[in-house]
């Protein structure tokens, strides 16, 4: 079934509370924490609380109002963690893995901001 949605997933055990995390940020329908294994200086996930799979199942079902409040969640958190590219001299990379192309791990929609140093390649050949 197309965006089956597994709410035993480590993310909606975050957003339940049976689980801690790093937050960074909450609003009214998105969370932001610290990545458990960062992969920059700054590693930071934002999710929305609702039971969204993928980018594109969010981009497709959410509300307005969800889709307005997790967009502004993420301009915050850059602002917040000092990374925002208005200055011109930071910025970062923001990343959404999606499905078994995309290689994502947890099947709770996430954005990866990554910043606080110069990133690589945007896309390295597969190693499996
Ligand atoms: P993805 O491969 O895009 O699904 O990324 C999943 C990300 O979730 C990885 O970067 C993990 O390090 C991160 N992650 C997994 N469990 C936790 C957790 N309990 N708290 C914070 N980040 C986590």
């Amino acid at each position: 079934m197309p965006y089956a949605y597994d709410d035993q997933n480590i993310f909606a055990k975050i957003l339940r509370g049976e689980i801690p995390n790093n937050t960074v940020l909450e609003t009214e329908h998105a969370l932001a924490f610290h990545d458990i294994q960062p992969q920059a200086p700054v590693h930071v996930l934002v999710i929305p609380k609702g039971p969204y799979v993928t980018y594109d199942h969010f981009c497709n079902a959410a509300s307005d109002a969800e889709i307005v409040d997790f967009m502004r969640c993420i301009g915050k958190v850059c602002t917040m963690l000092g990374i925002e590219s208005d200055t011109g001299d930071k910025g970062f990379r923001a990343i959404s893995n999606a499905g078994e192309d995309g290689v994502q791990e947890v099947p709770h929609l996430h954005v990866h901001l990554l910043g606080g140093r110069r990133m690589g390649r945007m896309v390295q050949p597969p190693r499996d």
